[in-house]
């Protein structure tokens, strides 16, 4: 798979995710209004049948097994962490027992005589193409298929063609506009997505480097030390402040600053070894940098620390002015997560910032780490 599609892929599934765990209380409510229809057609066919008719217990009885159950699992699929990613396909399914169940009553009544139309199955497609959390395909699918098993059983139960195809047109009227209907439903659901996530990513990047800027950083942190606390992970929050980069914009001008801070941010991100990993310009000539070491080796933890500064000085971006090398180079600040110590964001970076500082006063290009 190209890199490409595979990140298309999982876009696609942070949308399938994000409308699954979407607008769950109006799903919910959904589920309580179908069962009520269910229990109004249920007593509609006792006071209709009576209780000594002799398919009451069928039909009672397939109404209540074909949806109870299913509606029963969906609701609690829409509590549960890990079945909620499949809802979508759990409220398809869900939508085409209920049309089975009135199927096999529209069979039922037309066995002992009764002449009975297709409003009820009208009303469902109805309901189908407007209920929440699933799709159009899927809404379209189980429309054609309760249609067509419809028009089998009617075939089979030697409907007059008159009726027939009258039911069959008013069917696949409602079948076409319920799919128009749900698929504009869709594209608005998918367009709001998108313009959502376009705006955090604008909110959350720094236009000059593409890296993140605050916004973006700190919630991501706090869902990495919450998961360095309950797990065995190390991480290493690293301040990083380009050394004499006042002097080499006054050297060589602010656009070729630019492009520095630019190549710095590159040489940064060759550093990620995973997403986990965040990198973020802090500031003017400031980054930060969080190593994420999942397994909790310390020793490579650290060693990966050790090879910033040598890192920003092998892009061998000349720099006229500086002091400590030919070559544009960084001091850094480190600070490891200790659990029960940081309960803060702010004081691991408090930590960093002073040993930063430190960094400083020795000399600038090399790195200190803060419990030194
Ligand atoms: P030190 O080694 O102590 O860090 O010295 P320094 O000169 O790097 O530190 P100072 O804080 O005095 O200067 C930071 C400079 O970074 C000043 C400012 O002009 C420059 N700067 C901040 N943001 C940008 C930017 O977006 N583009 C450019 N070109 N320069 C920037
Ligand atoms: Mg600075
Ligand atoms: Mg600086």
């Amino acid at each position: 798979m190209t890199n490409k599609s595979a990140l298309h892929k999982r876009e696609d599934e942070r949308y399938l995710l994000n409308y699954n765990r979407s607008l769950l209380g109006t799903k919910r409510k959904a589920m309580l209004v179908v069962f009520v229809v269910i229990c109004i057609f249920m007593a509609w066919d006792f006071s209709f049948l009576g209780s000594s008719h002799p398919i009451i217990t069928d039909v009672l009885l397939f109404r209540a097994l074909l949806c109870f159950p299913t509606l029963v699992w969906l609701y609690y699929c829409s509590h549960s962490n890990s079945l909620v990613r499949h809802l979508d396909y759990w409220i398809g399914f869900t939508s085409f027992t209920i049309g089975l169940s009135i199927l096999y009553n529209i069979y039922q009544y037309g066995r002992v005589g009764f002449d009975l139309r297709a409003e009820g199955l009208l009303l469902y497609t109805f309901l189908l193409y407007i209920v929440p959390g699933c799709r159009q395909k899927l809404k379209t699918l189980i429309g054609a298929s309760i249609c067509a098993v419809f028009v089998a059983l009617a075939i089979e139960m030697d409907w007059p063609p008159e009726k027939l195809i009258n039911s069959i047109v008013y069917l696949i009227i409602f079948n076409i506009a319920g799919s128009w209907h749900s698929r504009n439903d869709d594209t608005k659901t998918k367009t709001n997505y998108s313009n959502q996530l376009l705006l955090k990513r604008i909110a959350e990047t720094d236009q000059l480097t593409g890296l993140y800027n605050r916004h973006g950083f700190d919630e991501r942190l706090a869902a990495l030390m919450e998961r360095a606390e309950s797990g065995k992970a190390m991480l290493a929050v690293i301040i990083l402040d380009i050394d004499y980069f006042k002097a080499y914009n006054d050297n060589l001008g602010h656009l070729v600053g630019d492009r520095c801070l630019m190549e710095v941010s590159k040489g940064l991100q060759s550093l990620q070894e995973s997403e986990d990993d965040i990198i973020v310009r802090f500031g003017g000539e400031e980054f930060l940098l969080v190593f994420y070491q999942a397994n909790g080796d310390n020793e490579a933890l650290n060693k990966r620390i050790e090879q910033v500064c040598p890192a920003i000085e092998s892009l061998n971006i000349s720099h006229p002015a500086s002091v400590v090398s030919k070559y544009v180079t960084v001091s850094a600040g480190a600070c490891l997560y200790e659990k029960g110590k940081h309960a803060e964001r702010g004081e691991l970076m408090l930590e960093a910032d002073t040993a930063l500082y430190k960094a400083k006063s020795s000399g600038r290009n090399q790195f200190v780490l803060a419990t030194e």
